[in-house]
């Protein structure tokens, strides 16, 4: 997605050797008419896939859930909660997970009855690093034997070990922008995922 690549160069700012902020249009600020492009984005690449949920952990992937969601039908999203509170409990499936930001890991938690076996879910957020998130999301759906068909990602940091682990488990992983690294302050995206 060009517009997306040109945001990410233009008003991504490094602010660790392995942090990317883009406050401006995804994490703080978020901008809508590129969410809904991203939306549609996942939704053209995962089209041939019988999707009846997405799922997505809080709190960046929620908007652009939502956008994709309107592309899938009847879709609803459910999105992970990090560090329940007492609101939930009882019937929850629940997984152990590292936040690469914080640097500290929390309990993801997701109620059985928004997560079953006869869902077939499309799993969505902002960035890839590590791979703890998504792959925190893929055991909440074995837990409850729900069929993960893929894994859509708007930024995957590609020098890290997001995508083999998740290839690991035979899960279908598509970015739309992959960074390639960081250089004196600047982003480098891989080349072949700009033309799109
Ligand atoms: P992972 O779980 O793959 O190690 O890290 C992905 C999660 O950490 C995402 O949900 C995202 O919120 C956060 N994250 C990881 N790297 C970055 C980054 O460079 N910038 C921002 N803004 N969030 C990140």
């Amino acid at each position: 997605m060009k517009e997306l690549d040109e945001r990410i160069i233009n008003e991504g700012k490094v602010i660790m050797p392995d942090i990317l902020k883009v406050d401006s249009f995804l994490n703080h600020q978020m901008d809508v008419a590129l969410f809904e492009k991203i939306g549609a984005e996942f939704a053209r690449r995962f089209k041939d896939e019988a999707i009846n949920k997405i799922l997505t952990i809080e709190s960046s992937g929620i908007g652009i859930a939502v956008m994709a969601a309107r592309y899938f039908g009847h879709c609803p999203v459910v999105f992970v909660k990090k560090n329940a509170s007492r609101l939930v409990n009882g019937d929850v499936y629940q997984t152990k997970i590292h936040s690469f930001t914080k640097d500290q890991d929390y309990q993801a938690t997701v109620a059985k009855n928004y997560l079953n076996e006869e869902d077939h879910v499309l799993i969505i957020d902002d960035f890839l690093a590590n791979g703890e998130a998504v792959s925190g999301m893929i055991a909440l759906c074995q837990q409850a034997k729900a069929d993960v068909h893929g894994v859509g990602i708007v930024i995957e940091k590609g020098f890290q070990q997001g995508r083999q682990r998740i290839l690991r488990q035979g899960v279908r992983l598509e970015s739309l922008a992959v960074i390639d690294r960081f250089e004196d302050g600047q982003v480098i995206l891989r080349k072949d995922e700009t033309c799109i």
